[in-house]
């Protein structure tokens, strides 16, 4: 129950890698706001669960990451609700797979948006609540991505550069408070999000789903393993810790080793 009374707002928890941490931020005890697209009913329900299992206070905003006026919102909902905002995960992303001279601008437009300038708002929302009682947990999450490229992919790679920029910039300024700010840069999780790349691979290549995620894993990750959203999870409970104070502007790899080659 390491963060019993802490409040956590985590970007992008209705699903995947976001749902991971908040489940495991709240199995510590911290109270939870979720955000994210989704069915309404599938997210009262996961809010219930939520809370029930762990016996926290679990909270739903929806604001969509691509509106600064709705990020701010929610910080403020936080405040109004829960007292508080002790830890921010800023995890919401999206991808888009093409070639530069075939890019869409709109598609360029909202992955910088959303994997990059919202977590810029949200933490400038959010920081002065941390500063106020001189504790606070700033997570970002970043990628593989925003250590290495990969070709076509020209968006998601330049905003998880510039997130591991933001974090170093945020870690610099707050160093002498109780505020932290890291990133995480996860490889391969098996998610909807790479679930798509996944299919793509099937429909273009006539080859099978089991075929297809081997590949994508031999390409890029020596472990052959898919990362799961539970390690990073944990690993964010981890930055949560006292233990953690002294961690920086870092920037975790936990990528099965993609990015040691
Ligand atoms: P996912 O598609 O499973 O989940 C994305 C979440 O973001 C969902 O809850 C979705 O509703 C939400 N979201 C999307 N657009 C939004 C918007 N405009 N406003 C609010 N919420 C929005 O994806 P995931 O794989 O869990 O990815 C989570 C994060 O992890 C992303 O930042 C992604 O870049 C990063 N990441 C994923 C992988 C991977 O292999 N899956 C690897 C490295 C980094």
């Amino acid at each position: 129950m390491m963060l019993r009374n802490r409040v956590a707002i985590i970007t992008g928890s209705t699903s995947g890698i976001g749902l991971g941490i908040a489940r495991e931020l709240a199995r510590a005890g911290a109270d939870i706001v979720l955000n994210g697209f989704g069915d309404a009913d599938e997210i009262r329900h996961l809010r219930e669960r939520l809370a029930e299992e762990f016996g926290v206070r679990v909270i739903y905003h929806p604001a969509d990451m691509q509106k600064p006026e709705q990020i701010e919102q929610m910080v403020s909902l936080t405040v109004s609700e829960l007292g508080r905002v002790d830890i921010l995960v800023n995890n919401a992303g999206i991808q888009h797979v093409s070639p530069i001279e075939s890019f869409p601008k709109d598609r360029w437009d909202a992955i910088i948006a959303i994997n990059l300038s919202s977590a810029f708002h949200a933490i400038q929302a959010a920081i002065p609540n941390m500063y106020q009682r001189g504790w606070g947990r700033i997570i970002n999450i970043a990628s593989a991505h925003g250590l290495v490229a990969s070709t076509n992919k020209s968006a998601y790679v330049a905003a998880k550069h510039g997130i591991i920029g933001l974090t170093k910039t945020v870690a610099l300024e707050s160093a002498k408070s109780g505020v932290t700010c890291n990133a995480i840069c996860p490889g391969w999780v098996l998610t909807p999000l790479v679930q798509k790349q996944i299919d793509a691979i099937v429909q273009n290549e006539g080859i099978t789903l089991e075929q297809a995620k081997s590949r994508l894993l031999s390409e890029k990750q020596p472990s052959g393993e898919f990362v799961t959203p539970e390690q990073i999870g944990e690993a964010v409970l981890f930055l949560c810790s006292d233990a953690a104070q002294s961690i920086r502007g870092a920037s975790l790899a936990i990528d099965g080793g993609w990015t040691a080659q």
